[in-house]
């Protein structure tokens, strides 16, 4: 089926006026997960996609111990006697070996195994010490401080699943399986290159109209951050021919390409009708601001995303639109960035009918979450970006928002 045919079929596509979250589902609905994969050495997994289920061979802990330091006992011997012969000492790592008699107990610390006989642990600090003789107080409970094997992983119950993004606690929790390699998702090659003929790279001296080229330096940023295979595919003029040996150079090496500038109304025919001629491609005009022109399609086995120039288009619609499709490209089942809720600083402009991202700056005022926005919003303006800690997401029905009213925001760490 056509990318066309494919979006056409979705419940209120309107490609002249698409919401944001329509776009995402568009894309989700043409696109599969990549699926190759390879095996890494566990640190080496940190920041990538599981491709394969982590199913326990061992129980962690592998043995009953002690949660803490102090005597383990036998529970019934306490209801007859509290004073208990001390039989020994286990450490973490160095069992008791011997037997425990009825009225004994024995020193633990923790970590060590629980000895065998006993089935509850004393904290040291209650007891009273009378030459060998331990006297445990009134109070205990059967089986308190005791860590149960298998209590944090049990042998063949799935602990994590394919497509979990790994972070340091999933690398250590695999580590404690005392698995070395692991099976992830080949990282995306995405390539990306920007397009105007006012556009210099940094190094060179501008001329008059001409502007230094950032948004292959942001859009390096996010990308880098999300963990992919970066290949700069620096400036290309607005010029078909150019445009389209770069299109084939990129389609040939990347699975996503992505391009900025050249997609709205003045220059966007000849890109057309060259991105029609190379592949499919859907043009929209995203319900979002900024960012309201973009492409998207297929040029031979490579996606393509075709954002606009100004530099927090670029971002806006990187982390509300492309982002998510690459973690769905890259297998990943669990990126979706949260919604937090923050009181209104300050009146925020909006009409209704699209969704905004306006930059915001996330503060505590006497114990509660405000924001408030970074002044000018232009779609130019990067140093709105660079100011702000958060989007203030306005919700496509919205209207104006006045001082004191909840809105969403969504945090820029939390979309890395
Ligand atoms: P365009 O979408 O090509 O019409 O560009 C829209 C605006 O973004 C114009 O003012 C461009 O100069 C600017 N722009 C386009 N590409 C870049 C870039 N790579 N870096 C900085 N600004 C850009
Ligand atoms: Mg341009």
């Amino acid at each position: 089926m056509s990318l066309a045919q494919v979006v056409s079929c979705l419940d209120g596509y309107d490609p002249d006026a698409l919401r944001v979250d329509k776009a995402r589902e568009a894309i989700r609905a043409c696109i599969a997960p990549l699926t190759a994969g390879e095996r890494v050495l566990v640190r080496k997994a940190l920041g990538r996609v599981l491709a394969e289920d982590i199913v326990p061979k061992i129980n962690v802990p592998a043995h009953d111990n002690s949660a803490m330091d102090g005597y383990a006992v036998r529970f019934s011997d306490l209801e007859k006697n509290n004073s208990l012969i001390e039989a020994g000492t286990a450490f973490a790592g160095k069992p008791f070996a011997g037997k425990v008699r009825l009225g004994e107990c024995v020193r633990v610390m923790t970590g060590a195994v629980m000895p065998a006989g006993t089935d509850t642990v004393v904290i040291q600090e209650v007891v009273k010490k009378e030459g060998d003789r331990i006297l445990v107080p009134q109070g205990q409970k059967r089986a308190q401080n005791v860590r149960y094997a298998g209590e944090d992983l049990k042998v063949g119950v799935p602990v994590l699943r394919a497509g979990k993004f790994l972070r340091p606690a999933e690398i250590g929790l695999i580590a404690s399986l005392g698995i070395g390699k692991i099976l992830v998702r080949k990282k995306l090659r995405v390539a990306f290159f920007s397009t105007g003929d006012e556009l210099i790279s940094i190094g060179r001296k501008l001329k008059a109209g001409q502007i230094y080229d950032s948004n292959r330096y942001t859009l390096y940023g996010m990308l880098e951050r999300l963990g992919v295979e970066i290949l700069d595919l620096g400036v290309v003029r607005d010029d078909p021919a150019k445009l389209k040996q770069k299109y084939l150079f990129a389609k040939s090496r990347a699975d996503v390409i992505i391009t900025t500038g050249g997609v709205s109304v003045g220059e966007a025919d000849f890109v057309k009708q060259l991105m029609a001629e190379l592949g499919e491609v859907l043009f929209w005009k995203i319900a979002m601001r900024p960012g309201r022109p973009m492409a998207f399609g297929r040029i031979g086995k490579a996606w393509l995303f075709g954002l606009p120039g100004n530099p927090v288009a670029v971002m806006v619609t990187f982390y509300g639109v492309v982002r998510d499709a690459l973690l769905h490209l890259a297998g990943r089942s669990d990126g979706e960035v949260p919604l937090l809720t923050a009181v209104a600083s300050e009146n925020l402009r909006k009409v209704p009918g699209r969704t905004e991202y306006q930059r915001g700056i996330l503060f505590n005022e006497g114990g509660i979450w405000k924001v408030r926005i970074t002044g000018q919003q232009g779609s130019g303006v990067l140093r709105s970006m660079a100011e702000a800690n958060c989007f203030i997401v306005l919700e496509h029905a919205r209207g104006a928002v006045q001082a004191g009213e909840n809105v969403s925001v969504q945090l820029f760490e939390a979309l890395a």
